[in-house]
């Protein structure tokens, strides 16, 4: 007999470590794959926990074997990119989460009952306000993206990428739809900045004292022997480093820009995370573009954010959220507890993600924002009750042989007590202060109306 329960003892003791050694060698690799097959089948699924928005309002749930989503379908669409799917179509919480809905973050003992299918995953709540979200969606009238976020803390508040899909009637085959509304356009759409790129240009301009040019804009400039533009006609008139921030003013800053050489804005815009490797806890996000071939032509459109920039709007709202919050950007995330039954098994703490900018520059181009929504291109995105500051863009792209327009607007309201920084981007629009700087202000508004 005791023979026996010493080999029983010997087996247990090998399927632990086992399955210790999975989890420790694999870790999240391993659970957040959405090619992980353990993810949809029926077994796990029916044991998988629930996922719920900051509120506690029901996101996805489990009733036996199938996978269900919000009831109201316009909140499940505002949410789904956020949230995934069981099929890992789209990588959001469903996947990057997924070793704490189906409970393979335990203990040991944990795990093994688990492997068994034994007990229920937990309960993941994220940081996001879905009936915000649902609001975006309801007020996007073009594809593209919208994302806010707690300065302050890296709480993402709201996620939108449309065009979206619908979770609960997902069809699994390969060839139901293209790629396109899978992809969660904050995260993993790259666009040309326009016009937001003069947020970094001037902190550049402002680190090397290159402030005190004063021109007489036209509307056409002569640069490296061709013509930079500003979309007005006659052009902006006499323009200084301040007023051509607010206004716009494409010459100015593709002077600056030449004026600062290839080197200091290279340097500028890799201190602003530009060609970095984003390595973030709760999601995975593309790398933005900056480079340079050496002519000053190309430096001068690289300054404003034309030629070869490109930026996904979590890390241009980022860009945004660092300026806010001295300089220091926090490391934005997703996910903000994971609950089994009523016990609290992770909360994530607030983590700094960089400093990009000395808190002095961040202050001053913290000013040239306000001015900008005061008096200049974005004076739509201004709202009652709070103090925003913001740059609009209106980004060119060729479609069909046709140039086109991006709508940008980045931005933040500058109050401690409602620390929020937002990009939003509305694809083909037109420009930036026609369309996402009003967007952008209904947003703040609709966010102070619910309590935040
Ligand atoms: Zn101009």
């Amino acid at each position: 007999m005791q023979g026996m329960l010493f080999i029983f003892v010997v087996m247990f003791c090998v399927l632990g470590g086992y399955l210790l050694y999975i989890n420790v060698t694999y870790g999240d690799q391993w659970f957040s794959t959405p090619y992980n097959p353990r993810i949809s089948t029926a077994n796990n699924i029916a044991n998988a926990g629930s996922i719920y928005d900051r509120n506690g309002v029901l996101l996805a749930h489990s009733q036996g074997n199938t996978r269900h989503y919000a009831s109201n379908s316009d909140m499940r669409r505002a949410v789904s990119h956020t949230v995934g799917d069981v099929y890992g179509k789209s990588l959001g919480a469903e996947t990057y989460f997924a070793k704490y809905l189906y409970g393979y973050d335990k203990g040991l003992l944990d795990i093994v009952a688990a492997a068994s299918g034994g007990t229920r995953g937990g309960d993941i709540y994220l940081t996001i306000d879905a009936r915000l979200c649902n609001y975006i969606y309801d007020n996007m009238e073009h594809n593209g993206a919208v994302v806010m976020m707690d300065y302050t803390t890296g709480e993402v508040l709201a996620s939108v990428s449309v065009p979206t899909f619908d979770p609960e009637n997902i069809n699994t085959s390969a060839d139901d739809e293209t790629g396109s509304r899978y992809l969660n356009r904050v995260t993993q759409g790259r666009y040309p900045p326009g016009s937001t790129m003069k947020v970094v240009t001037a902190a550049a301009a402002l680190e090397h004292g290159a402030t005190d040019m004063v021109i007489e804009c036209k509307g056409s400039e002569t640069v490296a022997g061709k013509p930079v533009t500003c979309p007005i006609k006659g052009g902006h008139g006499r323009v200084d480093f301040a007023s051509a921030f607010e206004r716009s003013c494409n010459i100015y800053f593709a002077l600056v820009s030449v004026e600062l050489g290839g080197p200091a804005m290279t340097r500028g815009a890799d201190r602003f995370a530009f060609n970095y490797e984003f390595d973030f806890n709760d999601f995975n996000m593309l790398k933005s573009n900056f480079e340079l071939s050496g002519g000053n032509y190309d430096l001068a459109w690289a300054g404003i954010g034309q030629y070869k920039d490109l930026v996904t709007p979590m890390h241009n709202m980022l860009i945004s959220a660092g300026i806010a919050n001295g300089g220091t950007v926090m490391e934005p995330r997703t996910l903000l507890e994971v609950k089994y039954g009523d016990r609290t098994a992770y909360r994530a703490d607030a983590k700094k993600f960089r400093d990009e900018t000395p808190v002095a520059v961040a202050d001053d181009v913290s000013r040239l924002m306000r001015g900008t929504v005061s008096r200049g291109t974005a004076v739509s995105a201004d709202i009652g009750g709070a103090t925003v500051n913001g740059k609009t863009g209106t980004a060119e792209f060729i479609s069909d042989g046709e140039v086109k327009n991006h709508s940008w607007f980045v931005g933040f309201i500058e109050d401690p007590v409602h620390p929020y920084a937002i990009a939003v981007i509305l694809e083909g629009a037109g420009f930036g202060s026609a369309h996402a700087a009003p967007l952008a202000g209904r947003v703040f508004a609709k966010t102070l109306e619910l309590g935040y």
